[in-house]
């Protein structure tokens, strides 16, 4: 099996990897670069961008941007894979943005031809079997990969942290599901971001519940997509006893969570309590208005003029809060979001916690799984993750377009292969 990786060894936008094996190409992600961030520009790939597609297929990790923004740009007879509910999602969010936005109009035709997997079900093509893995990240429906031929296993990280709602499983979902790998085609989003231990999601909850007790009207700046912080929210809200307000376009997104009958409508945390989110997207009824009145608010709050004016109709002190990365409102991040700055001013609360993995437990994680070699991918500094883990893991640092075949080295623990340089 040959490991390209076409985008993603020195920036995190737009991954593109390639598994080969036996004349037949398996990609992984194809999404755009981010937003003031490093660009390689367009890829030209045989097998995938153009040429001879009858042996190839792309599999989707999940839906954020920088993993399948650029899909539409591909053949349309290439076969796509993306777990299903992660294309409801997708859909929604695509016929959300589609009136001002042709690139997401084109996705939202071109998601009806995607094919769709399920969590841990093996999928077969070509001499490809491959676990899909449902893992914790800021999207929802999210996976990593376990791909296995010529007897030889990778596992494909995708986006993922182990902080999240699911912590107490992760390392059983791991042994049960996925076991030893020879390689790790690894993020490493956090390596310079992420300094101490990242806050668990279940904290953070606690915490919101306490500032929710404390504060009557409370604004919350979050993405609709960030589905396990949405729910997070819902129902600190209802145990501080605050209605959960929210627009259309995020309760069409709850409730297509709430609906879809999967695996994980099992958990209370995706199931609505005692009262529903209420959409203050139109003209509110006087029941509600005067419940509001009576019991204060969480706001789950979007950008745009639009929303300002709904902020500004409900009563009291607004008390506002980012619950997302706060590269969005610094001047100085390539990520700036100058309309997030407006809208949320300068008096607000931080309170996020990463959809990435930090360090010391992406190092847990790798223990987990023995890996012969590591690739970091989805990282601004791969020298910087080799330098952090090679006391312990063997890591293989390559270059965009580098192609790496594990059969032809043997690599010794705690060494760094800078491939690119043989
Ligand atoms: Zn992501
Ligand atoms: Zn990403």
């Amino acid at each position: 099996m040959k490991i390209t990786i076409h985008r993603g060894t020195h920036q995190i936008g737009g991954c593109v990897t390639e598994y080969e094996s036996e004349g037949w190409k398996l990609f992984v992600d194809y999404g755009e670069e981010l937003q003031g961030g490093p660009k390689t520009g367009t890829l030209k790939v045989e097998g995938l961008t153009h040429g001879y597609l009858s042996k190839s297929t792309l599999l989707i990790t999940h839906y954020h941007g920088d993993h399948i923004g650029s899909v539409v740009d591909l053949p349309e007879s290439l076969p796509i894979y993306m777990g299903g509910l992660g294309v409801k999602i997708q859909d929604l969010l695509s016929t959300q943005l589609s009136h001002r936005d042709e690139r997401q109009a084109k996705l939202k035709e071109r998601l009806d031809s995607f094919y769709t997997f399920k969590p841990n079900e093996l999928l077969t093509i070509g001499p490809f079997k491959i676990t899909p893995i449902n893992i914790d990240h800021s999207a929802f429906d999210a996976y990593a990969f376990k791909i296995e031929a010529e007897k030889m296993s990778i596992y494909h990280t995708g986006d993922f942290r182990s902080h999240g709602f699911r912590s107490g499983k992760f390392s059983k979902l791991m042994e049960k599901y996925v076991g030893n790998v020879d390689y790790i085609v690894s993020e490493g989003t956090n390596i310079r971001r992420i300094t101490k231990g990242a806050e668990k999601e279940s904290d953070l909850q606690k915490r919101f519940i306490e500032c929710f007790k404390d504060h009557y009207a409370n604004v919350v700046y979050l993405s609709s997509t960030n589905i396990d912080r949405l729910f997070s929210l819902y129902h600190a809200a209802l145990e501080a006893k605050r209605p959960f307000l929210v627009d259309e376009y995020q309760r069409k997104m709850m409730d297509t969570i709430v609906n879809d009958g999967g695996l994980w409508n099992k958990s209370t945390l995706y199931q609505y309590g005692k009262f529903p989110p209420y959409d203050v997207s139109h003209n509110m009824n006087p029941i509600l208005k005067k419940l509001i009145e009576d019991k204060g608010y969480v706001l789950i709050a979007r950008v745009g003029s639009q929303f300002d004016k709904i902020i500004n109709l409900l009563p009291g002190e607004k008390h506002k809060y980012l619950s997302m990365w706060k590269g969005y409102v610094d001047e100085n991040c390539e990520a700036y979001n100058p309309s997030l700055a407006k809208s949320l001013g300068k008096d607000y609360e931080y309170m996020h916690t990463s959809g990435h993995i930090d360090m010391a437990d992406l190092r847990e994680f790798f223990r987990l799984l023995h890996p012969k070699g590591i690739i970091p991918i989805h990282t601004e500094n791969p020298e910087e993750f080799a330098n952090h883990f090679s006391d312990e893991f063997p890591i293989i640092v390559l270059n965009d377009g580098d192609s790496f075949s594990p059969i032809s080295l043997q690599i010794a623990t705690g060494e760094i292969i800078n491939w690119g340089g043989f």
